[in-house]
């Protein structure tokens, strides 16, 4: 059957303390009573062994009769609420109580209207007789009979403290139950509440409103870290949805530009206003070769899903590794004479993947070569620790604004004065970085001012 967590909870609690506290009130409530009719039981023998003795010893010898006191048995009748009669071996009545002393009992109980208010209708139960022989040495000469009310004799002081045990055991059960219940309905309150809202940040992000959060308040850690990972999710979403929307409209506007002047081009030859001369001829063909390589940065996606996976790992020296890819991309930044400095500070062989590393420098470099103006200065710093290497990529080019700081590294996203510039970035460089560094158990951070320059700094384990 389906039901609200609320309601199954608030149900399971409160069967749980229903449960305990009958069960526990049930069985402490039967034990005491059976202690108690135990110790009336025996309470009540001890009693009739007293006026059995009592009798034997008013025995006479010599005359061979009881000489009975019988106003001590009269007090014994009306003290412990006995019927008393005494017979000699032919049935001849030596000695009877009046039935008064167990009077009360037969009368409804109580003297008085507030002791029978107290008593209520307990009952006593039957009359019950019992005969006992009188005898001394095995020699009977007398009979006496008790009479009593009920099975072990009850007296007033007994009903009383026998009706009050379950007065008290209601009354303790009935306040059990109630607080179980007010427990209860806090505990499920307590659960439900934060997850109707978790649920609602939910439905609001189905709908596609990835701006919604909600600080849900609970002392539960569990609830506390759904929220928090919803949160995120909401946030991951709706960064995610503004990279989307962003390329998109990159991806639109770039293939417009070639395509719309690709089709005026070729309008204005068929309609004869210009001569399909070489130079018209080059610049539509450059305009395809700038289509082709939109297609090949679509194509790089595949790319960067394996980027991290099938490392190759083996000895690399990392210095001469350093050296090699700074050599080869020296002819590239002298281009825009910038000074390309290295620093190598320790020499050391580690296992790595080469050719994944090199791609690590090379996407570094060219980034810091794109974003570093003419005459600029970029610097190349190695370190390697017992436990680390780490390699330290500075330049002083145009830095990173604080908008585009916590997307750079996401795919396909490239910043503001990325995409105003021709700087031929496909915005998946640091995307590939980053994976490749973290297939290799690294990280990676950047220090960036925004017109000074920016720091890539790396750190692989050895
Ligand atoms: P892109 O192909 O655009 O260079 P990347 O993933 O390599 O893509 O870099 C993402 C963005 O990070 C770039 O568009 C640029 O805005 C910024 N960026 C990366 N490296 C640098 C750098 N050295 N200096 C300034 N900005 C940088």
């Amino acid at each position: 059957m389906k039901m609200k967590l609320g309601k199954k909870l608030f149900l399971a609690f409160t069967l749980v303390a229903v449960g305990v506290v009958l069960i526990t009130g049930i069985v402490s409530k039967y034990r005491i009573n059976d202690k108690f009719d135990e110790y009336l039981t025996n309470q009540h023998e001890d009693d009739i062994k007293i006026i059995i003795s009592k009798i034997e010893e008013s025995y006479d010898e010599d005359d061979n009769v009881l000489n009975i006191d019988t106003n001590m048995l009269k007090d014994y009748a009306y003290i412990y609420n006995l019927y008393i009669k005494v017979n000699d071996l032919d049935g001849r009545e030596i000695y009877s109580s009046s039935k008064e002393s167990i009077i009360p009992k037969m009368n409804g109980l109580g003297k008085n209207r507030t002791e029978k208010n107290m008593m209520g209708n307990y009952n006593f139960g039957e009359y019950i007789e019992e005969k006992y022989d009188i005898s001394i040495d095995s020699n009977v000469f007398g009979e006496l009979t008790i009479g009593y009310f009920g099975v072990n004799n009850l007296n007033y002081q007994d009903v009383i403290f026998k009706s009050t045990l379950t007065e008290s055991f209601l009354i303790s059960m009935i306040i059990a139950i109630a607080f179980g219940i007010i427990i209860s309905i806090i505990i499920s309150k307590g659960i439900t509440n934060p997850i109707i809202k978790i649920t609602k940040v939910c439905h609001k992000i189905r709908n596609g409103d990835y701006k919604t959060r909600e600080e849900v308040k609970t002392n539960t850690i569990e609830l506390e870290e759904l929220s928090n990972s919803i949160n995120y999710l909401a946030e991951s979403l709706d960064k995610q949805d503004m990279l989307r929307k962003r390329l998109t409209s990159d991806m639109a506007h770039e293939i417009r530009t070639p395509l719309t002047t690709l089709q005026n081009s070729m309008e204005a030859i068929l309609d004869g206003i210009i001569e399909p001369t070489n130079n018209r001829i080059e610049s539509c063909h450059e305009e395809i070769i700038r289509i082709a390589k939109l297609t090949d940065r679509l194509k790089d996606i595949s790319n960067l899903e394996q980027a991290n996976l099938n490392l190759n790992k083996s000895k690399v020296e990392i210095e001469q590794e350093l050296i090699s890819i700074i050599e080869n991309m020296r002819p590239l930044f002298a281009k825009k004479n910038i000074e390309l400095d290295v620093d190598i500070r320790d020499k050391s062989e580690i296992f790595i993947d080469r050719d994944k590393f090199k791609q690590i420098i090379i996407n570094l470099l060219s980034n810091a070569y794109r974003y570093t103006n003419e005459n600029g200065k970029v610097v190349v710093k190695e370190i390697i620790s017992k436990k680390m290497l780490e390699i330290e990529i500075c330049d002083n080019g145009i830095g990173i604004s604080n908008e585009d700081m916590p997307y750079i590294f996401e795919r396909f996203y490239r910043g503001d004065s990325s995409r105003s510039r021709e700087t031929g970035g496909s915005g998946i460089g640091l995307t590939i970085v980053k994976s490749l560094v973290e297939a290799h158990d690294g990280k990676i951070e950047v220090m960036s001012q925004f017109g000074k320059g920016s720091v890539f700094k790396i750190y692989m384990p050895v």
